[in-house]
C-alpha cells in the first residue's frame, strides 16, 4: 500500500466519524437550523475534515463533508465548507496538539456568552473536565482570523477545552474530534447546572487546591486505560 492510499483511507475514515459525530449535536440539543459543526485534524496532514456549509443534519453523509487545507481552501468536496472553517484551520494551525474542534450556540452556555461571564468552578465535573472556570474569549466577526485567534489566546492561558466567545457561543478542542464534542457535551450540561444553582443562591466554589487534584485525577486515572 502507498502513502497516498494510507492518507486516502485516513480521510475516508474521519468523514465517517465526523458525520457521525454530529449525531450526537442533535442528540444532546446542542444546535438548531444548521448551526454548530464538528471538525477532526487529518493526522500527519496539513488538512482538516469539516461540516459543509448551510446543509441540515438530517441530510449530512460522509461524502458531503469537505476537505481543507489548514487555511481554510477546499482540497476536496462538492459543498462549500463551514462558514467557521477559517477559525478552526486557525486552531490547528497554532495547537498542534489539537485533533477535533466544535463549534455550537448550545442554550445555556450561550446565555453565559452573551454575558461575557465564566462559568465557574463549583462543582467537581468542572474541576474534571475544565481544571477551573471556563473561559470567556473576545468578542470578534466572522471574516477574519479573529475569532480563531481569540480562541487560540484563550485556551493558551487555561486548561480549559472549551471557550465561551462573547456574544456567540462554545468553542470546544480535544485531542480528537470525539473528545470536542464530549467537552461540549459537558460545558452545556454544567452550564445549566450552575445556572439552576445561581437561582437559588451563591454556588460555592471548590478550593483550588482540590480543582488540580480532581482535574489530575480524572484527566490521568478514571476511565477505563
Ligand atoms: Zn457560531
Amino acid at each position: 500500500m502507498t502513502a497516498v492510499t494510507d492518507v486516502q483511507d485516513t480521510i475516508t475514515s474521519l468523514r465517517r466519524e465526523v458525520c457521525d459525530l454530529h449525531a450526537e449535536l442533535t442528540r444532546y440539543q446542542l444546535v438548531v437550523w444548521t448551526a454548530g459543526n464538528v471538525s477532526a485534524r487529518v493526522p500527519g496532514q496539513e488538512l482538516l475534515v469539516i461540516k459543509p456549509s448551510g446543509v441540515s443534519y438530517d441530510a449530512l453523509t460522509p461524502q458531503n463533508m469537505v476537505v481543507c487545507d489548514l487555511d481554510g481552501r477546499v482540497v476536496d468536496g462538492d459543498h462549500a465548507p463551514s462558514s467557521d472553517t477559517e477559525a478552526q484551520a486557525y486552531v490547528y494551525r497554532h495547537l498542534p496538539e489539537i485533533g477535533g474542534v466544535v463549534h455550537t450556540h448550545s442554550t445555556y452556555a450561550t446565555a453565559w456568552a452573551a454575558r461575557a461571564e465564566p462559568i465557574p468552578c463549583v462543582l467537581t465535573m468542572v474541576a474534571d473536565e475544565f481544571g477551573g472556570e471556563i473561559p470567556v474569549g473576545p468578542f470578534a466577526i466572522i471574516g477574519d482570523d479573529s475569532i480563531g485567534r481569540g480562541i487560540v489566546e484563550t485556551l493558551r492561558g487555561s486548561r480549559s477545552p472549551a471557550v465561551l466567545m462573547q456574544n456567540h457561543g462554545v468553542f470546544t478542542v480535544g485531542a480528537s474530534a470525539r473528545a470536542a464534542v464530549k467537552a461540549a457535551v459537558m460545558c452545556e450540561d454544567v452550564a445549566r447546572t450552575v445556572h439552576l444553582a445561581r437561582q437559588l443562591g451563591e454556588p460555592v466554589p471548590i478550593e483550588p487546591a482540590h480543582v488540580d487534584s480532581l482535574h489530575d485525577r480524572y484527566q490521568n486515572v478514571y476511565g477505563q486505560r
